[in-house]
């Protein structure tokens, strides 16, 4: 039988840098993976680090993103130089479009509770914006810029890790899927994956979109998949060099001229359809930022599943089962939050001080909102 300190479930960016940040102080560490390393969501991503464009108020939840953002360019400095992988990581700074005086109002909410909270940002005119991003469109009335928000290759960085992972001596147990949490007697054994039984004493459900797989648990994880479509245009040279955040798309350049533009959000069950939907209102997102960029070339598209959890915040930390930890339920920042959470999760599973207040993103937090046992247990 396979026996470990640490099982991850889970071999997407989360449970791969999770998995990296435990290997590192000296455990034995396997990540289980149904599928290949990065399969799902954290390669469907688009790659943006941008806190500021998202949540709507300072929250804790806004805090984690920003502390995590800080933490950016020590872990991408780890990954290359322990593997010589490239990521293309940039502090690369994000306009976010107005076109109208609707949009000018919710921007300028944004801008005050931001400018209060002290963070970077600026108030720019359409001229500023066309002087520095020659592709933005006449239409563009005004914006704010947020120059400390970054941007990385998310493929690049899924590999990267994956191979730090692999010279730092995490075992991957690949092509096979965790079908239930190993209990003996209520204590944690490790995992059952179908007749396949792993020892663990510890286990790490970074399963993303399907944390709440073992239905037999005697509580639920409420994470559900957000189906995200991405449309990929391109042109020679690079059209941006900022990342470009309007209220219906974003769009984020790749080094060789790619122009990823995100995303639809949908409740559509594990369905990975790119849908003629999907794809309409990202062109009319691209076309209002500029006519002109319905002249380039329709590259690509691909779906992925975001893990939703009921509130939309993470869901970090101890479980019910003593030794059973939870990092799922990222949402649309799980890339942004890759170094955070492997720090948390790491702090709390070697019982050193826990440089957060995990309270917030607790699963307890189900208990009195929206916790159910499952009906068949
Ligand atoms: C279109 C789109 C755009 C996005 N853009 C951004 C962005 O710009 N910035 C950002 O920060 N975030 C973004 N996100 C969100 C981000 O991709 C996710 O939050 C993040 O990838 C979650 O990582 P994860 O490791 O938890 O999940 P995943 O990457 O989905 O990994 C979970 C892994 O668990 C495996 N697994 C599942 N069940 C089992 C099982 N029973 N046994 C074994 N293995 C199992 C799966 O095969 C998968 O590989 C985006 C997501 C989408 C879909």
């Amino acid at each position: 039988m396979k026996k470990f300190d640490v099982l991850v479930v889970g071999g997407g960016i989360i449970g791969c840098s999770v998995a990296c940040e435990l290997r590192r102080a000296k455990l034995k560490v396997a990540v289980l993976e149904k599928n290949t390393p990065g399969a799902e969501a954290s390669v469907a991503a688009a790659g943006m680090l941008a806190p500021h464009g998202g949540p709507r108020g300072k929250t804790v939840f806004f805090n984690l993103l920003r502390d995590s953002l800080a933490l950016y360019p020590q872990f991408i400095d780890e990954v290359e130089r322990a593997t010589g992988l490239e990521t293309e990581f940039r502090n690369s700074g994000l306009f976010y479009l107005a076109f109208n005086e609707e949009d000018e109002a919710s921007l300028q909410e944004k801008y005050e509770w931001q400018k209060k909270s002290e963070v970077e940002v600026e108030w720019v005119s359409g001229a500023h914006i066309r002087k520095n991003e020659p592709w933005a469109g006449s239409n563009v009335t005004k914006g704010l810029y947020f120059p400390d928000d970054c941007q990385v290759d998310n493929i690049k960085l899924v590999r990267a890790i994956e191979a730090w992972a692999r010279k730092l001596g995490v075992e991957f147990l690949l092509g096979n899927a965790a079908t239930k949490i190993w209990l003996d007697d209520s204590k944690l054994k490790g995992v059952i994956a179908g007749q396949e039984k792993i020892e663990s004493p510890v286990v790490i459900n970074a399963a993303g979109a399907w944390a709440d797989f073992d239905k037999s648990l005697p509580f639920s994880i409420p994470v559900k998949p957000s189906r995200g479509q991405i449309m990929v245009i391109r042109q020679h040279k690079p059209v941006f060099r900022r990342m470009i955040y309007t209220r219906k798309v974003y769009l984020v350049t790749r080094d060789d001229g790619r122009i990823i533009v995100g995303s639809t959000v949908e409740s559509v069950g594990y369905d990975k359809d790119v849908t003629v939907r999907g794809l309409h209102k990202l062109v009319r997102g691209v076309v209002e930022v500029n006519p002109d960029l319905g002249a380039l070339s329709f590259s690509q598209c691909w779906a992925g599943l975001r893990p939703r959890s009921q509130d939309n915040l993470p869901i970090l930390g101890k479980s019910p089962v003593p030794g059973l930890f939870l990092a799922a339920g990222h949402f649309r920042n799980g890339i942004l939050l890759a170094p955070i959470t492997s720090r948390l999760i790491s702090q709390m599973v070697l019982g050193k001080t826990v440089t957060h207040d995990l309270t917030p993103f607790d699963i307890g937090r189900f208990a009195t909102k929206f916790f159910a046992p499952h009906a068949e247990v």
